[in-house]
């Protein structure tokens, strides 16, 4: 057979079950689709940082094909108009792809059933598990992170597959057109994308003396490679597997012992997981603004001036404005900077959560859309959150992270002050002072 699969959050050949399920095809097309989605909350297309990284990983991923005799065609343009001309100028027979959580992917896999003449088959995602090991359906998934934590805990995480020594080849006269460099700065942190490097970083970080094994007591910290695992930027795209993550946690726990950093570590995996499955539930909910929530009265104000300061890092917070800052120059930002950033916007400028998140899916060099919208609604109290949302006093955040002040120091986080409000051209307020 003649047989097409599409890789999208799945950049890697070791432990990807999808492609695995192609290799006896007599003939077999790689596909990349990079495709743009519909602006949103004054976003659209992917920031510096991040076409950056996604660029590598798919560059990579060439390079691993190639060493295979095969080759990746990467095409832009949307699935649902690239994959059928492809599968009717090459007379393709079945096209696989992997699971992914989101409503446009969703959108695209209906429209996709219903234009392609050939099978069209989903394999398993990025997960731990497959949603036929979970031990509830997605309708009764459960509503809060530590029940799901207790459910899913304790049960196997199958074995990650090995990459397959051989491919069938592509069929002849597909030509691969070279995979044109973005005009973007090169990566402003010390890494590369794809799944070689991935895999590098967490050797590299399983095996240091000051990385996993202070993990529980320096995952807060602000700065990459210094704290926390900074695996993200490749289990994001697929170039790391989250149980190949998973099993060598195991094994390092086999090996040493288990503590409460391996446990932590494991934990965040969870939370990945459980944002994951959450996403594929709720659909479009995720994007609502009181989530799956009773809908309150609609927000019918947008503070543009107040977008944009935070945005820029330009805010009356000095830890806020190094921590957006970061965030521009390298596309990375701890957790805890995440939760102090988004808590600012959100409760402190009180812009509607959804912008804040369009911006980071922007920037981001590991956005994962279930991640990053699911934590978004977590902290806005439109989510998963039991107490109904997180406002992170931020004086005494920048006391415990940043007491001396070398983070704010080092991204220029102290800006000149500004003033309350300003009028335009018509002698309008944009921006109303708090307390009149
Ligand atoms: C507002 C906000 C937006 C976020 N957006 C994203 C996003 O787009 N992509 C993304 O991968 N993570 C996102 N996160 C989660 C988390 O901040 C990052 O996964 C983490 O900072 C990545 O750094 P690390 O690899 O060193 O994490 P570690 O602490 O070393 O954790 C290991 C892995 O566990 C997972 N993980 C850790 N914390 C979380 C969490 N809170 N939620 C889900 N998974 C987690 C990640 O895959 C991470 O790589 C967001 C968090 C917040 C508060």
């Amino acid at each position: 057979m003649r047989e097409l699969y599409w890789f999208q959050g799945d950049l890697r050949l070791q432990d990807n079950p999808g492609l695995l399920e192609h290799i006896a095809a007599r003939e077999l097309v790689l596909v990349y689709i990079w495709q743009e989605w519909p602006a949103w909350c004054n976003q659209h297309g992917m920031g510096p940082q991040r076409e950056r990284v996604q660029w590598e990983h798919l560059q990579a991923l060439q390079t691993a094909l190639r060493a295979r005799d095969q080759d990746l065609l990467v095409v832009r343009g949307q699935a649902e108009q690239v994959l059928p001309r492809l599968v009717r100028q090459w007379q393709i027979e079945r096209v696989g792809t992997s699971f992914h959580p989101g409503v446009y992917e969703a959108r695209q896999r209906r429209m996709l059933q219903e234009r392609l003449a050939v099978p069209l088959q989903i394999h398993p995602g990025n997960s731990l598990w497959e949603r036929r090991h979970l031990p509830f359906a997605l309708d009764d998934f459960p509503p809060h992170y530590t029940p799901f934590r207790k459910a899913v805990e304790t049960l196997p995480i199958p074995s990650p597959l090995q990459a397959p020594d051989r491919l069938p080849p592509p069929p002849r006269g597909l030509a691969f057109p070279p995979l044109a460099e973005p005009s973007r700065p090169p990566t402003a942190l010390p890494l590369r994308g794809g799944s070689l490097a991935g895999r590098r970083r967490l050797q590299q970080y399983l095996d240091a003396t000051d990385g996993l094994a202070d993990y529980a007591q320096t995952r807060n910290t602000l700065n990459p490679f210094d704290g926390s695992s900074t695996l993200s930027p490749w289990l994001a795209a697929g170039a790391l597997s989250a149980r190949e993550v998973a099993h060598a946690l195991g094994a390092a726990e086999e090996a040493s012992g288990s503590t409460t950093s391996t446990e932590a570590l494991f934990r965040e995996l969870l939370w990945r997981e459980f944002f994951h499955w959450r996403a594929a539930r709720d659909g479009h909910f995720l994007f609502r603004p009181h989530g799956r929530g009773v809908r309150r009265q609609r927000l019918c104000t947008f503070d543009p001036r107040a977008f944009a300061r935070w945005c820029q890092g330009d805010t009356d917070y000095p830890l806020v404005n190094a921590l957006q800052r970061q965030l521009v120059a390298t596309g990375w930002m701890s957790n805890r900077g995440r939760q102090i950033s988004a808590s600012c916007l959100i409760h402190e400028m009180g812009v509607d959560w959804r912008f804040g998140a369009a911006f980071f899916e922007h920037h981001l060099i590991d956005f994962d859309m279930a991640s990053n919208y699911g934590n978004w609604q977590y902290i806005a109290g439109a989510g998963a959150d039991p107490r109904g949302g997180r406002h992170f006093n931020l004086d005494k955040q920048t006391r415990e992270h940043d007491p001396e002040g070398v983070f704010i120091a080092k991204w220029g986080g102290h800006r000149p002050q500004q003033p309350r409000y300003v009028t335009d051209a018509a002698d309008w307020p944009i921006t109303l002072p708090q307390d009149d």
